[in-house]
Order: structure tokens, then sequence, then C-alpha cells
């Protein structure tokens, strides 16, 4: 019997062609046939350009990976020259000086509190790592009734089964849920559920108190508690005062769990600092990292942890040991474009030079604190978030999403809003001028948009 005929692979142009044979990510794809893909020619800088020469800044960082804009001239260096050395070796049995570099210096950046590094390719791999190696290694000290992990509402860590668990995020949960070894769920930080009269930090210690009793009722039963710091990014960009992060920490030590800080998104200098956790003055016990860690170049994920940690998985018997492999494990391409990301952190200052842009990029958006449309105007670090106040109508916050996307694209930006929260998290390198641009393209689209949005309800 013949096979399903195949669609004949004409000539097309690339968006054509990518919906004929790609299935895209975290898409709808007979949704995203009614909007043409953007087809990429290269990068420059915080700039995507397409086939048709029209230029796009990449105002999310390429879903928050990108630190220091495309085809970055002192990282395609680096990885250049390691092209010529050592592209890729197994890392059992082997090592390289990449991978030990940049253990070192990672390390280095935590006081040497999280004093081994454990690698994989991607945010999810690393949350799995993370949850496993709490998990025996309680088991291996004896106690093996420390099962149970804890995460926060709306919270995000991955979409693989175990990252999953401990993901509260309906959209991407719900059609799996019957595959899922349920973790619980504790009351989320965000400062915006602030009562008349609260501050952030009551909300943070009310939250905490929730988290508290949980850890009560389950004594001896939670291996782990996972926290994304200040801010829960894919919840859309929910920021919490840092006193969350100092009570986790004493909660997880009062009660014998281990603290898990997942700075995939907020970590390299994306809040401010170079990890999130340092603005609470607190060392989680399991880091994770990913995204930026390679500027944007490569999939490179690691687990930071303390050596109790590691300890626990030192002995003769290799079962005791943390066995856990991925063929790409420390991959030494990855590696290098993680030191070179290090290097332009140290040699140009960047967590000084961003917090000057920061402050430009945030007087530039200042119109939205006073726009009625416009709730909790927030910032942290290189994250600025803000919420349309929308019609009360189911699909209402999807519809305003795409439509500011496309508004948005028109204009040259790339800005993908979550439902009805708009967010920056551009690349590291903008200039006066393209910070001053950028925020009147935010502000334009999202006047278009809204205006639209609400035409359409008056018709409706
Ligand atoms: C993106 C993200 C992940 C998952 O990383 P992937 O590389 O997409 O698997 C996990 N945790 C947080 C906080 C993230 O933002």
């Amino acid at each position: 019997m013949d096979a399903s005929p195949r669609p004949p692979n004409g000539p097309g142009d690339l968006a054509e062609r990518s919906l004929r044979q790609v299935w895209h990510p975290c898409t709808q794809m007979k949704q995203q046939a009614k909007l043409p893909l953007v087809a990429l020619s290269h990068g420059e800088g915080p700039w995507l350009v397409d086939t048709g020469g029209e230029r796009y800044l990449d105002a999310i960082s390429s879903w928050w990976v990108n630190l220091f804009g495309h085809a970055n001239p002192r990282i395609n260096a680096a990885l250049i020259d390691q092209l010529g050395r050592l592209e890729h070796a197994m890392l059992a049995g082997f090592t390289h000086e990449p991978v030990v570099s940049l253990s070192e210096r990672l390390s280095a950046l935590t006081g040497g509190v999280l004093g081994h590094a454990f690698f994989a390719s991607d945010g999810a791999s690393a949350v799995e790592i993370a949850l496993k190696m709490s998990f025996h290694a309680w088991r291996n000290q004896g106690y093996s009734d420390k099962r149970e992990f804890v995460c926060v509402r709306n919270g995000y860590h991955g979409e693989t089964l175990g990252a999953l668990a401990v993901t509260d995020v309906a959209l991407f949960r719900d059609a799996y849920d019957p595959l899922l070894r349920h973790a619980h769920v504790v009351a989320s930080p965000d400062a915006r559920q602030a009562r008349d009269g609260e501050t952030a930090v009551d909300v943070a210690r009310r939250a905490a108190d929730e988290l508290d009793t949980l850890l009560t009722q389950r004594e001896g039963r939670i291996a782990a508690v996972i926290v994304e710091p200040l801010v829960q990014c894919a919840a859309g960009m929910a920021m919490h005062d840092p006193e969350y992060l100092r009570r986790v920490r004493a909660l997880c030590d009062k009660h014998g769990a281990h603290m898990i800080a997942d700075e995939i998104a907020v970590g390299c200098g994306r809040t401010g600092t170079f990890f999130a956790s340092e603005q609470a003055g607190i060392w989680p016990d399991l880091l994770t990292l990913s995204k930026g860690i390679s500027g944007g170049y490569l999939p490179l994920s690691l687990v930071l942890s303390r050596d109790a940690i590691y300890d626990a998985f030192y002995d003769d018997d290799t079962a005791r040991g943390f066995l856990h492999s991925h063929s790409y494990t420390g991959n030494p391409l990855a590696c290098r474009a993680a030191l070179a990301t290090l290097d332009i952190f140290a040699d140009d200052d960047v967590l000084a030079r961003n917090a000057v842009s920061a402050a430009r990029l945030t007087q530039a958006l200042a119109p939205l604190a006073d726009d009625p449309r416009a709730k909790h105007f927030r910032h942290r670090g290189m994250i600025w978030a803000f919420d349309a106040d929308l019609p009360d109508a189911p699909g209402a916050a999807s519809a305003f999403a795409k439509r500011f996307y496309t508004e948005a694209r028109a204009r040259g930006v790339l800005l993908r809003p979550i439902g009805s929260t708009v967010y920056l998290m551009p690349p590291y390198v903008l200039d006066d001028g393209t910070i001053d641009w950028l925020a009147a393209q935010t502000l334009a689209a999202f006047d278009t948009t809204m205006n639209a949005t609400l035409k359409q309800e008056v018709s409706a």
C-alpha cells in the first residue's frame, strides 16, 4: 500500500518549507499556518534579520537565552578556537580544560559554597538531575522516606515528565497530568497579591507560612523545595521580595529538606546580580543554570551542588554514585561559549553597565506606570513587565497576546506576551538610542493593541 502522499518539496520559500516539514515548539501548527513564520537569514547584535532583509529587535532574547547579542565576535572567536581543538568527547573517564575551568569559575562565583558542577544540555534535564540528586542523597544518608517535592503555584521548571511534575502551568501540564507523580503546590509569593496596606514582604511571609505548615504536616517526607528566585518568569514575570527566599532557606534547614534554586531563567545577571539568590543573601543546596550560560549559543545546562550533597554519593559502592548521564554532558564547545560569556561579564563590568541601561529603559517605559490600561508595571534587573487590563471575557488574554505580538512584529520588535502580560527581556547590548526606540515601539504597540481590543469589545 502506498504511504500517504507527501507534498512535493518544491522550491517554495523557507517559511512554507518549514510549515511543511518542521514541527514547531509551543505551537498549535494549525494556527501557525495563518500567521507567516519569520524566516531568518542572520543575526547581528540584538537584531534578527529575515530573508527579505527586515530587521527585528530581539527584545525577549530568543526565549531568554541571548545575553550579548547574536553573532557576538568574542564568543564566535572562542568557538572557532575550540573547534580547532576538541568539538566533543565523553565526560566519563575523560575531562578537558573548558569543563574544568567552567566548573571552577562558577563555584568561585558562589564563594565556593556550591562546590561541584554536574552538566547536561537543556534546562528540563538540569531540573530532573536536581530532583534525582536530592532524593538519592537523602536515600544514601538513610532517609529514604524523603521522596516528595514541593513547588510553587504557577511555577515553571520545564516540560519533561519529571520537570512537569513540579510545574504548575495548566497550559503545559493538563494534557499530561495522568502521567505525572504529583508534587505539593504551595502559595506563590507573587507581590501582585498584596491586599490593601500589605507590602511585598508581607505577601512573601504569608506564602512562606503556608510552606511551613506543609513541611510540618509532611515532616520527614519532603526531599526538596524547588523555587524560581525573585521572578517566576513563565508565570508571566511574577516578581517577589527576596524575603521569601530567606524564609524558604530557613524553613528547609528547620525541616531537613533541600532547597533547589532554579536559576535557569533568572541566573546570569538577568535580575541584576549574577545569581538571583545573591539578592536574598542565601545559597540553595542545589542550583540549576541554563539559558544564558552559553550566551544563548549552544544547549548547556548544569546543576551546582553543595559539597555535603556530593559527599553523600562518594562511596565504594557503585550504586551509591550518581549514575545519571547524557551523551553530550560537558560538551567542550558549549563550555567554551560559557567561558567566553563569563569573560565578557568580567571584562566589561556587565552588571554595573546593565544597571545604567536598565534605569534608562525604566524611565522610557514610565508612562506605563500611569496608564490605567496597564496594571502592575514592574521591573527587576533586566526584566520589565506589565499586565493589560482586559475585558473579563474568555479568550481575551490570548487574543491580546496574538494581536500585540503581530503589532510589535510589524514595528520591527520581537515581543511575545504571556497571556495579558507584556514583558521585555532584552540582551545586555542595547545602546541608548535602541533603548529609547524599543520603549517607544512597546508603548505604541500597546496603544494600538488596546484600541483594537476595546473597539472589538464595543462591536461585539
Ligand atoms: C526555560 C526554563 C526551564 C526549562 O529549560 P529548557 O531548556 O527549556 O528545558 C526550567 N526552568 C525555568 C525557570 C525556565 O525558565
